[in-house]
């Protein structure tokens, strides 16, 4: 069903919260302030006060229609796991029941976790892993077809204490930055800030199709992308649909996503179509970084949630139709005090902003030490179709600063210091009734995959369909380092003036092949930054090694996010994902191959065979185009069938190894280029079969009739 009605969005906003004022309105001020000091400063939470909480949060959810609470967690599926339990209590010898929900409840739970990946961390017979609260990110309740449920944010533990989640080791590398930051503040004099975090604004892209065209595709169904489909006549080389105007349909999904969304809390703020047809892009304004990976997270499964009871289909795959371009998620990251200041604002004269400068340079080191593992923190399976293909953006890492920035830093190389920042000029629009404006001193880039967008960085590699979670880690954990080895020599400056200075020049000139400003998809650029010692990773199986460098380790060790054996266990559930997912995209393509594409050829192969012989019989000759047809079908069938029977050998031969890594290789060297030869012959076929035979819809009907 379709909202028609109008809605005023303040009085909806967060109304399916446990936020601030819904706590400051029903605890008692005394449990209010334990609370408030435990999400501020990380206190322990006593069970005394946990009781309190969790009575009125059920009190509360209740009200809003709930019967069940979950901790709703990010195991590392790639997606949100929550097991449900309902308030009740034992019913007494009256019949009756209460309704309940203890501090214990709400601060711990235990799910069997046996059946999510640990790589290792624990044996299946260690079932224990525990979830615990959260309380830094609110809970709220979710109405969807399966009733009201209180979801509580939590994070996911084994019983050693070992992260096997995405929360986890994000609080952890928040807990990183926010000590180092504060550090680096100091430097400066800055006594009054108490915390400083990361602020995250997540932008989203998604296909839609029509729900109907998606069940009758297994890939789609299976996989999340189309594995075979021949381009439409027209695709995206108009340009017509980016900012186009959003069709009813869509918009109708748009309105009512937003309304879920920000009932939930989540400021959904900008939507508009992409750069494909089918395509479209969903932002909200940004917020720390735990509660916006939360929310992503939310937003995606509200984004298909939604568009199911429109009878239409989300696909949040980074490469859902080959050939046409993929979706990513932009993280736009700034650091952000608790009184305001945000430490990526260069201010007008950036010049003479030492602080900014020494932010800037940090992070500069930290993306050329670990570029490596930020575009590991990027790689997903889907991912590999997007990175290093001719769209947004290129596999290699590096930086975009802008005229601006790019000048400042060339000062400083040059001559030690910067004197003079290039201005913002003042537009002229050339129609009087037009105002003139000031223009921005730096131009975008939308080539590059980490951009300096004004206040922020803006990383680009992202997949669609993964989580942010990870990427934050990195880049909250690497900077964190950058800062914390500045005021390890900072702090010991005699004099801070010329030490700050030389700091900055020297970083400064040691990371300048990071910062490229040209166009990211050129062949001049690969070339360029092969020269310059830059790594271009192409696909995630090489990317995952980063992981587990000595490098990688020790960062990550000496700021607590992971441990080396936690970062084994990551590098292992990611080659065992990978081979697993692979697999299941080669046997979605053997099965629509034998029992679709094939037996839809041979009925066309009889159709036209039929057809000759009754031209034949009738004019006593054979018609020729019906005759070339008819080969160049079979020849097209037969290359279908060869490479059939190749890509059936690969995944037996795939299937029985056992190591993860040397599976995950073997699907990529030998099974993906299979199954693209098995797509060739098929997607021309596609093109010569008549289109009343071919067993599922094409890449015009999903992409240009919704
Ligand atoms: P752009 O045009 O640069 O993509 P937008 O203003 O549309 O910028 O913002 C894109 C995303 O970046 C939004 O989610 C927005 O909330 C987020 N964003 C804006 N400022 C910041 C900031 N200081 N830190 C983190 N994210 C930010
Ligand atoms: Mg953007």
């Amino acid at each position: 069903m379709i909202e028609k009605e109008y809605f005023n969005v303040a009085d909806i906003f967060g109304e399916n919260v446990f936020n601030d004022a819904v706590m400051q309105e029903r605890l008692p001020k005394k449990t209010y302030q334990k609370l408030k000091e435990t999400i501020r400063e990380g206190k322990d939470l006593d069970l005394e006060t946990a009781d309190v909480v969790a009575h009125e949060m059920k009190e509360w959810a209740i009200e809003k229609g709930a019967t069940h609470y979950t901790h709703w967690f990010q195991p590392l599926t790639g997606v949100t796991a929550e097991k449900h339990d309902s308030f009740i209590t034992a019913p007494r010898p009256s019949g009756n029941v209460l309704m309940s929900f203890s501090g214990k409840e709400l601060i711990k739970g235990e799910p069997d976790a046996s059946s999510f990946p640990s790589g290792g961390l624990r044996a299946t017979f260690e079932a224990r892993g525990y979830t615990t609260w959260d309380c830094t990110s609110p809970a709220f309740v979710r109405h969807d077809e399966t009733g009201a449920v209180l979801c509580i944010p939590t994070a996911f533990c084994s019983y050693k204490g070992e992260a096997l989640d995405q929360k986890t080791p994000l609080l952890r590398s928040m807990e990183a930055i926010n000590n180092q930051a504060l550090r680096l503040l100091r430097l400066f004099g800055n006594t009054t800030s108490h915390h400083v975090r990361p602020s995250v604004g997540v932008e989203q892209e998604y296909f839609i199709i029509d729900r109907e065209d998606f069940l009758k595709r297994k890939d789609l169904m299976y996989t999340g992308r189309t594995l075979f489909g021949a381009m439409p006549p027209k695709g995206q080389e108009m340009d017509d649909h980016y900012f186009g105007t959003i069709p009813a349909r869509i918009g109708a999904l748009m309105r009512d996503v937003d309304k879920e969304l920000w009932k939930l809390g989540v400021p959904a703020k900008t939507e508009h179509n992409e750069v494909a047809p089918g395509q479209h892009e969903l932002a909200p304004i940004y917020e720390e970084a735990n509660i916006a990976v939360d929310h992503n997270q939310l937003m995606m499964e509200t984004l298909r949630r939604v568009a199911n009871r429109h009878g239409l289909q989300c696909l949040l795959h980074e490469k859902p139709f080959a050939g046409v371009n993929g979706s990513g998620k932009h993280n736009n990251w700034s650091l952000v005090t608790d009184d305001g200041i945000n430490m990526l604002d260069p201010g007008k004269t950036p010049h003479e902003n030492l602080q900014f400068l020494l932010v800037l340079t940090c992070i500069l080191a930290a993306v050329d030490d670990h570029a490596d593992l930020l575009r590991e923190s990027a790689a997903d399976v889907g991912n590999d179709h997007r990175l290093g293909g001719a769209e947004a953006p290129p596999a290699i890492v590096s930086v975009y600063l802008g005229e601006q920035l790019d000048d400042v830093l060339t000062q400083l190389i040059n001559t030690g210091a910067a004197t003079h920042s290039i201005s913002g000029q003042k537009m002229r629009t050339g129609v009087s009734s037009l105002p003139d404006f000031m223009k921005d001193a730096t131009d975008r880039n939308r080539t590059s995959p980490f951009a300096f967008t004004g206040n922020k960085f803006e990383f680009r590699m992202v997949g669609s369909e993964d989580s942010v979670g990870e990427p934050n880690i990195v880049l909250n954990t690497i900077v964190a380092e950058a800062f914390s080895n500045a005021c390890d020599v900072l702090e010991q400056a005699d004099n801070f003036n010329v030490a700050i200075h030389d700091y900055i020049k020297k970083l400064a000139t040691a990371h300048q092949r990071i910062v490229f400003n040209g166009d990211g998809y050129s062949e001049e650029w690969v070339k360029e930054a092969e020269r310059r010692g830059l790594k271009n990773i192409a696909s995630m199986v090489d990317a995952i090694p980063a992981l587990t460098t000595e490098k990688t380790i020790e960062t990550f060790e000496k700021f607590h996010v992971f441990n080396r054996t936690e970062l084994e266990s990551r590098s292992d559930i990611e080659y065992d994902t990978y081979a697993k997912k692979m697999n299941i995209e080669a046997k979605t393509m053997m099965d629509m191959a034998e029992k679709q594409i094939i037996p839809a050829v041979i009925k066309y192969e009889t159709k036209l065979a039929d057809s000759i012989n009754s031209v034949k019989s009738a004019v006593g000759m054979v018609p020729k185009t019906q005759e070339s047809l008819l080969h160049k079908t079979e020849d097209l069938l037969n290359a279908t069938n060869e490479a059939l029977d190749q890509l059936v050998q690969a995944v037996l031969k795939g299937m029985s190894l056992s190591d993860h890594k040397e599976r995950a290789n073997y699907y990529y060297e030998v099974v993906s280029p299979a199954m693209e030869a098995l797509r060739k012959p098929v997607d021309e076929l596609e093109m010569v079969v008549d289109k009343e035979l071919w067993p599922m819809p094409s890449y015009g009907d999903m992409l240009f009739e919704v």
